[in-house]
């Protein structure tokens, strides 16, 4: 983009609500720098052809995984569980090269843009070469990931994790993990070197990719090197998003408790200092006491509905958490990615509170009556968090990340405003999605992405060269 660009929408939804007849002024960085309500459309201005909402946030993917989705649905166990899939899930890992990381991940990240998501946050373990040895350059993995996420047009939040063992209390790691090992020093060296090559935006964050810190689980690694780690970076970002897979599954509670006496929640709040920047991955299995602190500490907790219910883990306590008081933030991500949609995490999400509670709109607020509305404006804020991103919403200042929903979709005919949220989320899903811009530059356009057939064709040599 090389000029100011102005946009008008009939419909927008912006940090305060829904507004009518909206102007959005785009400057040629891809940032939002005014809004006017009420406006006739200017001469010069592109129509926004329906509802414009801001993209979502994705807080929570493993790229690699989109390759498999669906080859897993089948009982090779008499008690398959998250623990039968992973082996299958280790012996896809062994497969990824470089190269098919990348056009994995570009064609994944084609698919979360048409289907509403803008930005996403890669928890990525795939450091090595299939012996276990670090590539020439040890970012080479976290590159193809930024170089996949530049190609799609995707705001990126790349999370080298740090895996160091094999189970609860410093077990050894086994052959399948060893693509995902570091020493601490090469850990902290190779985000420095991330952080080196994808220097944190001072201003907007109008910048693609930003450099976060991850801890695979308290399975994989111990409180003494978490709080070594972030010791160490905390020097040069202290606010960069912290993530940690946790309580996911009744198995890890069980082992925890084994190991320590505690549950993993209850674990982490009593030995690191958990706050504001902390992102709670899954946190599944937790107790009133633990929910409390989660909800008190303004960490962010990540849910990922579809993957959680695919993997049979259980259900988080949405409606408790939200009750806790405290911020209770919490965001969406699609994980294993065995469907790809922002409308089908929010809608899961939702009824597996329903199913619980044997009640309907149970994450509806106060504030929000429409479930909809309710869920979308808390992924939109604790994705935001998760990712690290600076501004939230179409607001000057944020960055020109916006969707807008097909009005001539049939389950949109005639919906506005909340209407038209739920009837997306519930009934459409990521059809309903027309168009998507990111950083002030259209993406998809009639629900096609303008690199669509490129990436397609380098992900089907890829999957094709995986076998099952
Ligand atoms: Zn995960």
């Amino acid at each position: 983009m090389e000029s100011i660009m102005r946009y008008f929408a009939s419909s927008a939804l912006l940090p305060d609500g829904w507004a009518a007849n909206v102007v959005f002024t785009v400057d040629a960085a891809g940032r939002i720098t005014d809004v006017q309500r009420k406006q006739p459309c200017p001469a010069d201005a592109e129509t926004l052809r329906g509802p414009v909402v801001p993209g979502v946030p994705n807080a929570h993917s493993h790229a690699f995984q989109r390759a498999m989705a669906g080859l897993t649905e089948f009982r090779g166990h008499p008690r398959d569980s998250f623990w039968t899939w992973r082996e299958l899930m280790y012996r896809h890992a062994g497969r990824i090269t470089p190269e098919r990381m990348h056009a994995i991940a570009r064609w994944l990240y084609v698919e979360m843009l048409k289907a509403g998501y803008t930005g996403v946050a890669e928890f990525h373990y795939l450091h090595h070469d299939v012996d276990g040895r670090p590539y020439t350059h040890p970012g080479e993995m976290s590159h193809r990931l930024a170089q996949a996420a530049a190609d799609s047009g995707i705001a990126l939040t790349l999370l080298p994790v740090l895996y160091r063992h094999g189970g609860f209390g410093g077990q050894p790691a086994r052959p399948g993990q060893r693509r995902f090992l570091h020493a601490i020093d090469d850990y902290v060296a190779l985000v420095d070197g991330l952080r080196g090559t994808y220097p944190r935006a001072t201003d907007t964050g109008l910048r693609d990719v930003r450099v976060g810190t991850a801890f695979h689980s308290l399975r994989a690694v111990d409180g003494k090197e978490i709080l070594e780690v972030l010791r160490a970076l905390d020097a040069q970002d202290p606010s960069a998003p912290v993530h940690v897979h946790i309580a996911e599954q009744q198995a890890e509670v069980d082992d925890c408790l084994q190991w320590s006496g505690l549950r993993p929640v209850q674990w982490l709040y009593d030995h690191v200092p958990v706050d504001d920047r902390w992102c709670l991955v899954h946190a599944t299995h937790v107790d009133t006491e633990e929910v409390a602190r989660m909800a008190a500490s303004g960490a962010v907790v990540v849910l990922c509905p579809t993957t959680e219910a695919n993997l049979g883990d259980g259900i988080f306590p949405g409606r408790e958490y939200l009750d806790a008081g405290g911020p209770a933030r919490w965001a969406i991500g699609s994980d294993s990615h065995v469907t790809v949609d922002a409308a089908d995490e929010l809608r899961i999400l939702e009824y597996s509170q329903r199913l619980r509670h044997q009640r309907r709109a149970v994450l509806a607020s106060s504030t929000h009556a429409s479930a909809g509305r309710a869920m979308l404006e808390g992924a939109l804020e604790g994705g935001r968090r998760a990712l690290g991103l600076p501004a939230t919403g179409l607001a000057p200042s944020g960055r020109a990340d916006w969707i807008v929903l097909d009005p001539d979709h049939p389950t949109l005919i005639e919906r506005r405003q909340d209407a038209a949220l739920d009837s997306w989320i519930f009934a459409g899903g990521r059809a309903c999605v027309r168009d998507v811009m990111t950083a002030g530059r259209w993406r998809v356009r009639d629900g096609r992405h303008v690199a669509e057939e490129q990436a397609y064709a380098a992900f089907r040599d890829a999957v094709a060269a995986l076998g099952q």
